[in-house]
């Protein structure tokens, strides 16, 4: 039986994840499931797959959870440090779908023990990527990509030799807003922001999507994963997002991964890597679909792009910056404090001013660093928030 733990298990990756899972329930041994608030569908899961331990990041959820597995056997345990305690538990396998960079203390446990880490959260990535490969390397740990994208690069390298790619591309759906007139974007409320045209994923990620900071990660993990140049990885419009990713090799070829938009796929071939076993997902008709479209992407419309190029040139700890500005700008975008729009205009705002710093670019890039960065990141994106705040305030006044 293969030992598993499911980190962000009440999530959207999380819940596809089980329902792999729970297709062949003999075949594994459940380790630990976490979640956050979602308690009820953490205990009944935990339950379900008679999990050793369920753990919520809420401490004050701790006597919730209790409740809700009362007589199940399943230990409840709760906080941060918990969460880190359920990934040094011994597992072969590993899920790592925990949102945001709450992701990467656990993933970097995970790889301490040498055990393979199925990694959907980019954040970690992106925030500290060079420090979660060495370790990997170091311990003899595997890291299997699991956003699609880098999945199905990934699967089109298998086989190949990695010095006659010539460029890799990712595909973008585009997300809510592709066909918006730019003078809209301003106004775009939160529950349209939400609401993806061709995936089902978490609200945060589907906002990403809409305003391509989704995408712009997604550059910066292509680069952590597959050890490309920037000026080699590019990024294509494809609306219909059947096409995941493309790699170019020297000789012209194109190899391209083309699946339905369901992330069974890439959840799956992490999970049987390097198997593949038939999984759940449609099956794709072409000539019923009778055309694929795409299209350059635009700066102007998701200026995303433009800063993960900028973040990309500056490496250091450009990239822990990077994420923790987005994910305070996509906080108060949520709370209703800014408009969608601002958001790029506040990650930029926040890097201009941390560049001005030396230690962005040249301070070591070590754990302690990445934190301090994270948590500078998320404090001058806060202050820059509020001086947007006040200066519309004087305006309206
Ligand atoms: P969701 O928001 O659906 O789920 C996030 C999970 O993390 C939930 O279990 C949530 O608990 C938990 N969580 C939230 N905050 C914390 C925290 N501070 N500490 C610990 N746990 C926390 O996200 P997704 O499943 O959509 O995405 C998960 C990751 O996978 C992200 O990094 C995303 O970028 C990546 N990804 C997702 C894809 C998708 O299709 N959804 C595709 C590619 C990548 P609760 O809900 O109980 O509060
Ligand atoms: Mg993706």
């Amino acid at each position: 039986m293969r030992r598993v733990s499911i980190f962000g298990a009440t999530g959207s990756i999380g819940q596809n994840t089980i329902d792999l899972i729970c297709r062949d329930p003999d075949a594994y041994d459940v380790v630990a499931l976490t979640g956050g608030r979602n308690i009820a569908q953490l205990a009944r899961d935990a339950r379900h797959l008679r999990a050793d331990v369920a753990v919520t990041c809420h401490e004050e959820l701790l006597p919730d959870l209790r409740d809700a597995l009362a007589g199940s056997g399943v230990e409840a345990a709760a906080g941060d440090a918990a969460i880190v305690e359920a990934a040094d538990r011994p597992a072969d396998w590993i899920m790592s779908a925990i949102v945001g960079a709450a992701g990467l203390a656990p993933g970097m446990a995970a790889l301490r023990h040498g055990t393979t880490l199925a990694l959907a959260n980019k954040e970690s990535l992106v925030t500290a990527g060079s420090i979660l490969m060495e370790t990997a390397r170091a311990h003899g740990a595997t890291v299997l990509p699991v956003d699609s994208e880098h999945s199905a690069v990934f699967q089109a390298l298998v086989g190949e030799d990695l010095s006659a790619v010539e460029r890799v591309i990712i595909t973008a759906s585009g997300g809510a807003f592709r066909d918006w007139p730019l003078e809209d974007l301003a106004r775009a409320t939160l529950a349209e922001a939400s609401s993806h045209p061709n995936w089902a994923m978490g609200q945060r990620i589907t906002i990403d999507s809409a305003s391509m900071f989704n995408k712009s990660l997604e550059l910066i993990e292509t680069r952590e994963y597959f050890d490309v140049s920037p000026d080699q990885i590019e990024v294509l419009v494809h609306p219909e997002s059947m096409i995941h990713a493309l790699v170019g090799f020297t000789d012209g070829a194109l190899m391209a991964h083309v699946g339905p938009p369901d992330m069974r796929h890439a959840i799956g071939y992490a999970l049987h890597w390097p198997e593949r076993r038939r999984l759940p997902v449609e099956r794709l008709d072409l000539a019923a679909i009778r055309q694929l479209t795409f299209r350059p992407p635009d700066d102007r419309r998701w200026p995303a792009l433009r800063l993960a190029r900028e973040v990309m040139r500056l490496r250091g700890l450009a990239g822990a910056a990077f994420n923790a500005a987005k994910e305070r700008a996509l906080d108060a975008f949520i709370a209703g404090e800014i408009g969608f729009q601002d958001m790029a205009d506040v990650v930029e705002e926040t890097l201009d001013t941390l560049t001005r710093d030396p230690g962005l670019s040249s301070a070591p890039i070590d754990l302690d660093n990445v934190q301090s960065m994270d948590h500078l990141a998320r404090m001058r994106a806060g202050d820059v928030i509020k001086r947007r705040k006040s200066r519309e305030q004087v305006v309206w006044s």
